[in-house]
């Protein structure tokens, strides 16, 4: 067979060859709506790689992004990687220590940045003074005095370049992004995805079982392109000739029900706080999404309530994934098997609601006890949840020594069982298990029991130490709005639907609950704020 090399530029080009005229919509930061072709993507990013060129840094020099989800950073996903380079698509909303450490530790050579990002990137000019070229991404933005040297806009970079499709030596095993995971302690982890592993990643995401995408899908990713490169989307809707809808960075309810609509979106993407945002817009007021047919939401866990929310007031199917940012990130997918279809409707709804989903080909899971020894996988039995695949990570960048076993099996921090159909639930992060009294209590389990109820909007399980039982747990929640609950309410409602001793002994209403820079609720937050709540 034919020696061919797998490499992200190529994707494009495809799109453009083939489905030339499908327009990318970007809803773009000055509020407008863009419509542009992958034949004129194509255009632009060959302008891109001529000017990157054009500024001779080595082979796979770091380049940042600061970026929504635009078409100027879809631009810089291709132009960057056919120029040989690495896209660094670094997270705005982390600190600025975390800004600063993953931008000195990547080493950057450029940095793009939209106008909205400014005050980031300044903190990025003064941790790299290196970095030879900042460009703004924008047409005559203005930046001057804001901290960062010779700012030129982006349409200028591309302005007259000489196009090109960069070196023709690219290598598959070259690397093609880098991403960095927040953690919840410790320094920022770089990941650094490579030219094959995206490619495979993403031929195997668009399979029927996975994220089943034809060429006439219209596709919304509400997942960013900073985090583990907005789950493949960039490359998955041009790879299936799909048509791409760019939300820029307003991730509320009301503007992603009007793009849905008025862009005829049929599959979207992301966490739960987001989609729960446009679910409770469009109940509000009274709208449909009669053309969008599927969501797909992971980075926490998705209450089951939700799930149910979504088909019975949206006629919408809800399709949770679990995955990582070490994983490129697809891990699971919650999707039918032939032997979960011939279960019976209850057991089978049951099934695709609670569990995180079944293993695609490509991936391997498996369960370790506290002593390293493997688990049975029979649904009860849970553990270190470990895997293994071709995207997913071997070690950190900028450090000299693999993170997984010696046959490869990367620990996901996870704790997790896998039932015999193949199908794996998520109990817990080994950093926010709850152990009382020697026992596990599940945090999911404690928070989807909660938002089951018909006034809690939000809840978050934490354990906190505890002088008898070493931990409890404590409960924070948020009310519906309109809505009235007391603790003593929430806490009977746990109570007649889970074992008591994993019933909090306390639950308290906030305003709102914090998040973290991906979405996520910041556990490490309500630990610190109410770590002495036992003790007293
Ligand atoms: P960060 O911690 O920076 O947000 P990741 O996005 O890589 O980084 O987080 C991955 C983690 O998110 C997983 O290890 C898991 O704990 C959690 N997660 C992702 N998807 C799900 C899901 N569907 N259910 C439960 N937890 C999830």
């Amino acid at each position: 067979m034919q020696d061919v090399e797998l490499r992200v530029p190529d994707i494009l080009r495809y799109a453009a060859r083939q489905h030339g005229d499908l327009k990318i919509s970007s809803l773009d930061e000055d509020g407008v709506t863009r419509h542009q072709s992958y034949l004129e993507t194509q255009a632009r990013v060959r302008q891109l790689t001529g000017r990157l060129e054009a500024l001779h840094l080595p082979a796979q020099s770091r380049v940042a992004s600061l970026a929504l989800n635009t078409r100027r950073h879809l631009e810089l996903y291709y132009g960057v990687t056919a120029a040989g380079h690495i896209l660094h698509t670094i997270n705005p909303r982390f600190d600025a220590e975390q800004i600063a450490f993953s931008a000195r530790q990547a080493g950057l050579s450029a940095l793009f940045f939209d106008p909205a990002f400014t005050a980031q990137a300044a903190i990025i000019a003064e941790a790299c003074p290196d970095i030879r070229a900042y460009i703004v991404l924008g047409d005559g933005v203005e930046t001057r005095d804001q901290g960062i040297p010779n700012v030129i806009d982006y349409e200028g970079f591309i302005y007259e370049a000489v196009s090109s499709d960069g070196p023709a030596n690219l290598s598959e095993r070259d690397g093609a992004f880098l991403c960095y995971t927040s953690g919840t302690t410790g320094d920022p982890k770089g990941v650094l995805y490579s030219h094959r592993s995206c490619l495979i990643h993403a031929l195997a995401a668009s399979a029927p079982g996975n994220f089943n995408i034809a060429p006439t899908d219209v596709i919304l990713p509400c997942a960013s392109m900073y985090h583990a490169t907005a789950w493949a989307l960039p490359l998955t809707a041009p790879m299936n000739g799909a048509r791409l809808v760019l939300p820029g960075g307003k991730l509320d309810g009301a503007t992603l029900l009007d793009l849905c609509e008025t862009e005829e979106v049929t599959l979207a993407w992301g966490v739960p706080t987001i989609w729960k945002t446009v679910l409770d817009a469009a109940i509000e007021q009274g709208r449909k999404l009669p053309k969008l047919k599927r969501v797909y939401m992971g980075g926490s866990a998705v209450p089951p309530d939700l799930k149910r929310a979504f088909a019975d007031k949206l006629d919408v199917e809800l399709v949770q994934v679990w995955g990582m940012t070490e994983t490129s990130p697809l891990g699971v997918i919650a999707t039918v098997t032939g032997a979960s279809d011939s279960l019976s409707e209850d057991e089978r709804a049951d099934l695709l609601t609670n569990k995180q989903g079944r293993i695609p080909f490509g991936v391997e899971l498996k369960l370790l006890d506290d002593v390293g020894n493997e688990l049975a996988q029979d649904g009860k039995k849970s553990g270190r949840l470990m895997i293994r695949g071709p995207w997913v990570v071997n070690q950190y960048f900028g450090h000299d020594t693999p993170i997984t076993t010696e046959d490869g099996w990367f620990d996901t921090g996870d704790v997790a069982t896998i039932d015999s159909l193949g199908y794996m639930q998520i109990t817990d992060r080994t950093k926010d298990i709850i152990k009382s009294g020697g026992e596990w209590i599940s945090s999911i389990t404690l928070e989807n029991t909660a938002v089951e109820h018909p006034d809690v909007d939000m809840a978050a399980a934490i354990g906190l130490t505890h002088p008898k039982w070493d931990e409890r747990p404590l409960l924070v929640y948020t009310m519906k709005s309109h809505a009235e609950i007391s603790a003593e309410e929430v806490l009977g409602f746990l109570k007649q639907r889970l074992p008591s001793w994993w019933v909090p002994e306390s639950a308290i209403l906030v305003e709102d609950i914090p998040l973290t820079a991906t979405g996520k609720v910041d556990k490490k937050q309500l630990r610190a704020a109410y770590a002495d709540f036992y003790k007293k």
